[in-house]
């Protein structure tokens, strides 16, 4: 599969997790820093994309436009989304054609949080892997809605098939280290070592090398250990996020808490006993009513993304 890329602006938050605030490069405040990256340009051809669309609303009630077809939900389907108790969210627009972020085969490796985009969608990103409900699985089989999963090797390598299924669906696999080590407080070549054996595992597993690396916590995205680390073992871009999912609604960097235009979003694989006794499904099904309350359609990140010609 390829994709390209083309990254823009950085942004060092720190999300809902352990923040540390020790983490360096990020801003104050928790989660907003930001800082810009250079784009990096890139040859590239295109790319097939695959359009998506997703859209839910309340997570809670019944939702307004349910069609009775019982039969297997397609995207957009009325009674899938009613089925999680949502309203379905406007269909993403197809991937476009001429990708906003192009990425290098070689060089600096750029760091974004959010993609150039005029369409009214939002990027969801999933992270570590420790939790695997089985339920999570059929909902985004019913709902069709695009994912991107930032996996940390030893959270995961219990039960790589789990993570498979959701693959199967169409959603990527990246890179989020082996252990999730805060990478600012490790040396360079523990750094190269947490991304290149992430990278191998993955790999292994899933397929395709992870395109794309995200630092546990965004912690030392900006610095150029990180870089050089990222580009030896194989991603080529290191991706932030502009929100955070806790568990009924985001953390937003921007001060009038409002999604924007290609912003991407983190969410974590979690379950009750990191959120309070909520599901993993009642957390994104949140998640997908905040955003469908403002609007937004979700879209495939790497539809956005062009990748280096191989
Ligand atoms: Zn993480």
């Amino acid at each position: 599969m390829n994709r390209r890329v083309r990254s823009r602006t950085t942004v060092c938050a720190a999300g809902a997790l352990a923040l540390l605030a020790a983490v360096t490069g990020c801003t104050s405040g928790g989660d907003s820093g930001a800082a810009s990256a250079a784009l990096v340009p890139a040859s590239g051809s295109p790319t097939s994309g695959s359009p998506t669309s997703a859209a839910p609303s309340r997570s809670a009630g019944p939702s307004p436009t349910a069609s009775p077809a019982g039969g297997a939900p397609a995207a957009g389907d009325a009674a899938a989304w009613a089925k999680w108790h949502l309203t379905p969210l406007p269909p993403a627009p197809p991937a476009p054609a001429d990708k906003p972020v192009k990425l290098a085969r070689t060089g600096p490796v750029p760091v974004f949080s959010e993609v150039k985009t005029p369409d009214k969608v939002v990027f969801v990103t999933i992270d570590d892997g420790a939790e695997k409900d089985p339920r999570f699985v059929e909902m985004l089989t019913d709902l069709k809605v695009p994912v991107s999963m930032f996996l940390t090797r030893d959270i995961v390598k219990d039960d790589y098939g789990y993570f498979k299924r959701l693959q199967a669906l169409g959603n990527h696999v990246h890179n989020h280290t082996v252990d999730h080590a805060q990478m600012s407080k490790v040396p360079p070549e523990k750094q190269k070592s947490e991304i290149c054996d992430a990278q191998a595992a993955l790999t292994q597993q899933y397929g395709t090398p992870p395109l794309l690396f995200r630092p546990p916590y965004g912690d030392g995205a900006n610095t150029p250990a990180l870089n050089t680390a990222v580009q030896q073992c194989g991603p080529r871009a290191v991706v932030l996020w502009r929100e955070s999912m806790q568990i009924h609604d985001m953390q937003y960097q921007a001060a009038d808490k409002k999604l924007r235009a290609g912003d991407i979003v983190l969410a974590h694989f979690r379950g009750p006993k990191d959120l309070k006794g909520e599901t993993m499904t009642q957390m994104f099904g949140e998640l997908l009513a905040r955003i469908q309350e403002q609007g937004f359609a979700v879209a495939r990140l790497e539809d956005y993304i062009e990748a280096p010609a191989a």
